[in-house]
């Protein structure tokens, strides 16, 4: 799979994507991610990228014309399943949506700024808007980090229990249990006796059971 993150503060993502599960899934060659400046697309040599609103208010506008050539760009070079902006007016991001972009090639992730972008951005290249979440962002950046890190770590062979991704919460619409590592008892906080009984398919009920009721008093709604 190929990211290309298309953004103004291209530095804001360059150490999200440097450590841990991420840099392992890039240097592993699961994924490539690729981050783009959009003022190296600006069309006047101040490198301006932004405007004010036309019909006037407060806030800046990212412009057309860099985010067009930059796209244009990558579009010229390899197909994309998806170009995707992320903003708070679009489609909320579920488990369910992340799965199904985990199963593509290509993809393009748009981060806006300011009071956002040009509506022709969004009119002429974009196939899928994304929220985060009901709150708003100072950019996207954080946002496309969010999206692309719950993409990357189903790739196969990123995590490194093949199983891992699958009994995480939101799988089979239902919250993870809770877990336990040593030591078996911390201050007489014991860890459930089922737990170290070796009991495999025991294990497995006592953790489904948990899942259900977790999923009950948390988030009902995941069960109907
Ligand atoms: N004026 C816009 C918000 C702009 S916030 C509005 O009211 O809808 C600036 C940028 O941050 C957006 O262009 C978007 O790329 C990003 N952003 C902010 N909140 C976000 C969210 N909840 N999900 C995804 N992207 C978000």
């Amino acid at each position: 799979m190929r990211i290309d993150i298309i953004s103004c503060v291209p530095n804001l993502l360059d150490s999200f994507f440097a450590h841990s599960i991420l840099k392992r899934a890039q240097q592993g060659g699961f994924v490539e991610v690729v981050i783009h400046d959009i003022r190296d697309y600006a069309v006047n040599k101040h490198r301006t990228i932004d405007d004010y609103a036309f019909g006037g208010g407060a806030g800046m506008v990212l412009q057309v014309e860099p985010i067009a050539r930059c796209i244009r760009a990558l579009t010229s070079e390899r197909s994309y399943d998806e170009v995707i902006y992320l903003t708070p007016d679009g489609e909320q991001m579920q488990q369910k949506m992340v799965n199904q972009l985990s199963l593509l090639g290509n993809i393009i992730m748009l981060c806006g700024h300011y009071k956002g972008v040009d509506q022709r951005v969004r009119d002429m290249f974009i196939t899928k808007e994304v929220s985060i979440g009901d709150y708003v962002l100072s950019g996207g950046e954080l946002a496309a980090a969010v999206l692309s890190d719950a993409i990357i770590r189903l790739l196969p062979g990123v995590l490194n229990d093949e199983t891992s991704a699958l009994t995480d919460s939101f799988q089979d619409n239902l919250l993870a249990p809770p877990v336990y590592t040593r030591p078996a008892d911390f201050e007489g906080n014991k860890v459930p006796e089922i737990l170290l009984s070796g009991h495999e398919a025991k294990i497995e009920d006592w953790r489904h059971e948990q899942s259900l009721l977790r999923t009950k008093s948390r988030r009902p709604d995941l069960l109907q």
